[in-house]
């Protein structure tokens, strides 16, 4: 029986798996891969320690520090399909019909990227509405592009296709950005991006691919097509947590309802950490963090 098994594998999991390793708790560290989403990014200039490294190089040195460790098993590939509590612990399931038993669990379960849920989404998905703009940005050589939401990723997808597009339109639902302003002065120093704010998309239309935007502006309720080759949806990410619904209290937006002083979930002997979780801030630094917290509160309480 495991001390503590790990299911996730982005920068709340593998701190986790450091730190637990330290404290030389028998451990297991599930996941698909390692890396998490920063995987997609271009360049990383916010993690504390590194002054800038692009998204595959951060999960290249998670992965290194996790395998420096030597008390800890990682077990990757694989997807975990069901969590049982049993005496004494859990029983956790993957997908591949592989049980393991352990005292503790940290859910380091992460997020997705958020739908529009709006006409022709998921009919021009990969054909011209994409999610990860670094890495489907170069698609947009000489073309017009639309980039939807005004946050950190909104505006990372703009400069991430900035190099390719002949135009970027940046589409703001609200009247202001979110995201920060370093970002949004190095936006407003190119000649072929415009904003709009107050505008959102109601319907992607096209043949084979993806050929108009239908906007409206949410303030004047004028509403137009708008002749567009690609647009990237950055408005957001949900936590992956359906495996867990019925297992931890989770919130009205289905993040996993915390202690942020222990990172204790409503159910006795788990844990969780990273943007699965109700923290207000989702960000590598703060997944990292609050995974120590968890783990050296699940070391106090194994102890
Ligand atoms: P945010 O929640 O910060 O921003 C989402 C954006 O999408 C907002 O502009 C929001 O508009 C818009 N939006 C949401 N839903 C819709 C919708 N249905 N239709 C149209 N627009 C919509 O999400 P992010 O993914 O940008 O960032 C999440 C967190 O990750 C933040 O804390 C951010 O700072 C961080 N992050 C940091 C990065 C970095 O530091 N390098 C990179 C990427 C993310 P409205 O304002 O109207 O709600």
């Amino acid at each position: 029986m495991y001390d503590l098994i790990i299911v996730g594998g982005g920068p709340a999991g593998v701190a986790a798996g450091v730190y637990a390793a330290r404290k030389r708790l028998k451990t297991a560290l599930i996941s698909q891969d390692i890396g998490g989403q920063s995987i997609n990014s271009g360049s990383i200039e916010n993690f504390i320690g590194v002054e800038t490294m692009s998204g595959f190089d951060f999960a290249q040195r998670l992965e290194k520090q996790l395998r420096a460790q030597s008390d800890i098993e990682i077990i990757l590939g694989h997807t975990v399909s069901e969590i049982t509590p049993q005496e004494g612990g859990y029983s956790i399931r993957t997908h591949t019909g592989k049980v393991f038993e352990t005292k503790t669990v940290l859910l380091a379960l992460g997020s997705s990227y958020k739908r529009l849920d709006i006409p022709g989404e998921k009919q021009f998905e990969g054909k011209g509405v994409f999610y990860c703009s670094i890495c489907d940005a170069p698609l947009m050589k000489g073309k017009d592009a639309l980039v939807i939401g005004g946050g950190n990723s909104g505006l990372e997808a703009v400069l991430d296709v900035i190099p390719y597009a002949q135009h970027v339109t940046l589409l703001n639902r609200s009247e202001v950005l979110r995201g920060d302003q370093v970002y949004q002065e190095k936006i407003a120093s190119y000649p072929h991006v415009s904003i709009r704010m107050n505008t959102v998309v109601t319907e992607f239309s096209g043949s084979t691919f993806l050929e108009r935007a239908h906007v409206r502006n949410t303030v004047t309720g004028q509403e137009e097509d708008v002749a567009v080759s690609g647009a990237f949806v950055a408005i957001g990410y949900q936590p992956n947590t359906t495996l867990v619904k019925d297992l931890v209290t989770l919130n009205e937006r289905g993040q996993i309802v915390v202690d942020h002083k222990t990172m204790k979930t409503s159910r006795e002997g788990i844990w969780s950490a990273g943007d699965c979780t109700d923290g207000l801030y989702h960000q590598n630094n703060t997944a990292a963090g609050d995974a120590v917290k968890a783990v050296l509160n699940i070391h106090e309480s194994l102890r």
